[in-house]
């Protein structure tokens, strides 16, 4: 009899082990991107992973309510606690960073808030340095202070002032690597040796480097985020973000991402794992035409100074040798001239959208001066070093010739004729 049942529970999990989710660990970068995550048998076996567009699941009757409620069965139970297509997103995710556990989120912003606010209560204090993104920067520096805690901004790259900067009752430290928009790079091996001496969290914010260009985890970071709304998801059609680490601090993410409610949908998400199947693909090309791209404008008569990570001319390129695999496809660059030649620039564009954003097949330009900081007058942005001429290129994966030949014709009429 004993035995009988012993066959039957050892049948029932080979039929669980035969929809065992794809995790993949070992596999190459490129097969994990198309597969992990994804169960082995799916509905009407399907190859995709179907969009189970539902708010709600229904319980058969009320022992399988019992075995949710009391026996802690896995499924789904409402939708702000999740759904299948997010549990599929949040495994590949963490496949692709080497991560033991993921949450993904409505958006990045999403994402970076439950985080901060899972970590703090009043009277702590945090440590952001001062490029982050602006939305995380305003939200640590303003709004957090309404709840008591207390935030120091450092110079980014200040290492000495970042070790001084951590008080007995930090919780954190926040920050981003490369930046934007001079895509400064962090020395994680730097931070990890702060953050041990002190025993405080660290998260980096690494949106522009993606889980191909650098692993924050493998250094040592304990949360890494990311907006998946710009290369991971990489169309320039969706809203998404991500934090990944180990199990115990992302489950306590995991609880106030339950009530705070910041969940990304179905349809949404299915969107997302799309396009991780090609991110390898697409991410290939975006490093190696932004390179392309910023040894062209470095040459260029009409552009005064270039900003990437791979050429020998940024003032992070030894550690962004070390630390990453490629350098993203964003490219800032400041043109010869007034406020007026940037405009004109841009309005001379043919194929490249003046647009915010980055990480889409779509090459986007933006001007940091009218953009990003168009509430901040001419002296707060020269002291933020938001120049006049500053251009932020998100080089998509076009055709690198037609992107160059864009930017080539743009600039030359960037040039006021005088007669
Ligand atoms: C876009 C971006 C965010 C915000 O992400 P959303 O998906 O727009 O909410 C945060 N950090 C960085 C570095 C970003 O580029």
């Amino acid at each position: 009899m004993r035995e009988k049942k012993e066959i039957m529970a050892s049948r029932k999990s080979d039929k669980s082990a035969m929809n065992e989710p794809n995790r993949l660990l070992s596999s190459g970068f490129s097969t994990r991107a198309v597969h992990a995550g994804e169960d082995r048998l799916r509905y009407a076996d399907s190859i995709t992973t179907p969009i189970v567009q539902t708010s709600t699941y229904a319980f058969k009757n009320s022992k399988d309510v019992e075995d949710y409620t009391k026996h802690g069965k896995a499924r789904f139970e409402y939708g702000r606690y999740g759904n299948p297509t997010e549990q599929v997103a949040a495994r590949r995710l963490a496949a692709l960073t080497n991560a033991e556990d993921c949450v993904v989120f409505s958006s990045g912003m999403s994402a970076i808030i439950t985080t901060i606010l899972a970590f703090v209560r009043s009277q702590d204090h945090i440590v952001i340095t001062d490029d982050a993104y602006k939305k995380t920067l305003e939200f640590c520096s303003s709004y957090l202070q309404r709840f008591g805690v207390d935030c120091t901004i450092v110079p980014f790259g200040d290492y000495a002032a970042l070790d001084k900067a951590v008080r007995p009752n930090t919780r954190f430290i926040f920050s981003e690597s490369p930046t934007n928009p001079y895509l400064n790079i962090f020395d994680l091996e730097r931070l990890k040796s702060i953050a041990r001496k002190h025993n405080v969290l660290t998260m980096i914010d690494a949106t522009f480097s993606t889980p191909i260009n650098q692993r924050p985890l493998e250094w040592g970071v304990d949360l890494e985020l990311h907006s998946c709304t710009k290369y991971l998801a990489g169309h320039n059609d969706i809203l998404a973000g991500a934090v990944m680490g180990r199990k115990e601090l992302v489950d306590q993410i995991r609880k106030l991402h339950k009530a705070i409610g910041g969940v990304i949908d179905p349809h949404c998400c299915y969107l997302l794992l799309r396009g991780l199947k090609t991110f390898p693909l697409r991410m290939q090309t975006h490093n190696e035409t932004a390179l392309a791209v910023a040894q062209f404008l470095e040459e260029h008569p009409l552009v005064s100074r270039v900003y990437y990570p791979g050429l020998e001319s940024h003032p992070h390129h030894a550690i962004a040798k070390r630390q990453m695999l490629g350098f993203g496809g964003v490219v800032t660059f400041e043109i010869k001239g007034t406020l007026n030649s940037a405009k004109r620039f841009l309005d001379h564009l043919k194929l490249c959208y003046i647009a915010p954003s980055l990480g889409g097949v779509e090459t986007l330009i933006t001007h940091p001066a009218t953009v990003t900081y168009y509430d901040c007058n001419r002296k707060q942005r020269y002291a933020l070093g938001i120049t006049d001429t500053l251009i932020r290129l998100a080089v998509g994966i076009e055709n690198r010739d037609d992107i160059i030949g864009d930017l080539d014709q743009a600039l030359r009429k960037s040039v006021k004729r005088t007669r």
